[in-house]
């Protein structure tokens, strides 16, 4: 009960979580409690858990942020969650997001924003926003996220936590409500890279229920954690250090790049010609997967129907209005106008051959060097409210994240300091195609 009574104490001024199941909490922590008396507890036996919202959990709402979804109680577990409740967690409950996972500040949540618990008038980023504060708040000991375009990542450094996004393909999207079906991924939230290496050892792995999941033999993250760094090659993209990066964050991560040097790291300068590209792209790929997946949001079999409607096509588009948010809305149109006749070659083509150029520069760039290091995001934590009227500037604020999930890479943010006011600022690792283990290893010396 201890990290139930303080959600109960805390979890109001900071809505980090949506649901908190006490009951079912409870009942696991019981059967957890079997298991080790039995002497058939495995590593995370009895460990709690939260579950961003965005994950289909058996009996207790998903509602992925969404008013749309506000009513829906899974018939079922996703693949993740079902792994994680065989390892014997305990899940608390369900954390804040924004909606269908589309944000970079929680604040499009239906349930209002998550806030920082660094400094409650603050984002905690997003859009896995209370996953971040749950854990950096000390509410849970590890959460699961999404990471569609850094939503794993950006949070996790915005709160002073370490998050990471494994490749595409590590952990089943069976069950995860999808946003961008070609680029999210299931990823793990811990106060250190050693409670991600456990997460993540027991949540990925084959699942035939998605046909992107790849049949790989299940890796153990935590065996390779303490491997020394010496002869390390940490590739530093000029692209990740140029003037958009504001002061504060850039001290902090030439501090850290300085501490990795004397672990006997060295770093190498590389480059992403297309990284400045990836926004762009990701706005056009993101919101045409978008407009498809959210189609069967329509009133019909679960989630929001109109009250009151005249014909079927009324019904869908009343229950639609209604359910949907403005971003969701403002996704649904873009990615319905990039992929309607006479735009699709010039804007959707367009952008999957931009997704090939950004994936060409990271194999490029890694034939130089292990790892890629730099800044997380551009800045700390703002303002609740700052930057909410703008949506641009809202996507900008996943300048250094979004080109890796394009190219389906894993990567890791970790505490790097802090910046100014004392609010966190995240280390931003990435690797080749399965280096997890390798960037866990990274982050875990450093830590
Ligand atoms: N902020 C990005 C978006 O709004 C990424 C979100 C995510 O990774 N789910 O699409």
């Amino acid at each position: 009960t201890l990290f139930l009574d303080r959600i109960d104490s805390a979890n109001p001024g900071l809505n980090a979580f949506i649901t908190v199941d006490r009951e079912g909490a409870l009942a696991a922590a019981r059967a957890a409690d079997a298991r080790i008396a039995a002497g058939t507890a495995g590593p995370l036996t009895g460990i709690p858990i939260a579950h961003k919202d965005v994950f289909c959990t058996e009996g207790v709402l998903t509602s992925c942020g969404s008013k749309m979804l506000a009513n829906f109680v899974s018939p079922y577990d996703a693949h993740v969650v079902s792994l994680l409740k065989e390892a014997g967690t305990v899940m608390l409950g369900k954390t804040n997001m924004d909606e269908f996972a589309m944000g970079s500040s929680n604040e499009n949540s239906h349930y209002g924003p998550a806030r920082n618990p660094w400094d409650a008038t603050r984002v905690p980023g997003g859009s896995s926003g209370g996953s971040a504060v749950a854990v950096a708040a000390r509410l849970a000991p590890i959460a699961t996220g999404t990471d569609t375009g850094g939503s794993v990542r950006q949070p996790a450094a915005l709160t002073g936590v370490t998050g990471i996004k494994p490749t595409y393909g590590v952990c089943s999207r069976y069950g995860m409500v999808a946003y961008a079906s070609s680029l999210d991924q299931a990823g793990a939230f811990g106060a250190s890279a050693a409670d991600c290496a456990a997460l993540l050892t027991a949540m990925a792995g084959f699942d035939p229920r998605d046909s992107t999941s790849l049949e790989r033999p299940r890796e153990d993250y935590t065996r390779d954690l303490d491997h020394p760094l010496a002869g390390l090659r940490i590739g530093l993209p000029k692209e990740f250090f140029g003037p958009g990066m504001a002061d504060d964050v850039r001290a902090a991560i030439e501090a850290v790049l300085a501490e990795y040097r004397k672990l006997g790291a060295t770093t190498v300068d590389v480059s992403l010609p297309n990284a400045r590209l990836a926004i762009p792209a990701y706005y056009v790929i993101a919101p045409a997967e978008a407009s498809s997946n959210l189609s069967r949001f329509d009133g019909v079999r679960y989630g929001h129907r109109a009250a009151e409607y005249g014909d079927l096509a009324d019904m869908y588009g009343k229950s639609r209005a209604q359910g949907f948010g403005a971003e969701v809305k403002r996704r649904i149109l873009v990615g319905t106008y990039v992929l309607s006749h006479g735009y699709y070659d010039a804007y959707y083509l367009k952008a999957q051959k931009l997704r090939r150029l950004i994936a060409q520069d990271f194999q490029a760039a890694f034939a130089r060097c292990d790892v890629i290091a730099g800044p997380t995001s551009p800045t700390t934590a703002w303002a609740i409210g700052e930057k909410s009227d703008d949506p641009v500037q809202m996507y900008l604020s996943d300048i250094y994240t979004i080109a890796v999930n394009l190219a389906g890479l894993p990567g890791l943010s970790h505490p790097a300091g802090f910046g100014a006011g004392g609010l966190p600022v995240g280390l931003q690792l990435i690797g080749d195609y399965f280096a997890e283990g390798r960037l866990l290893n990274a982050a875990h010396r450093y830590q």
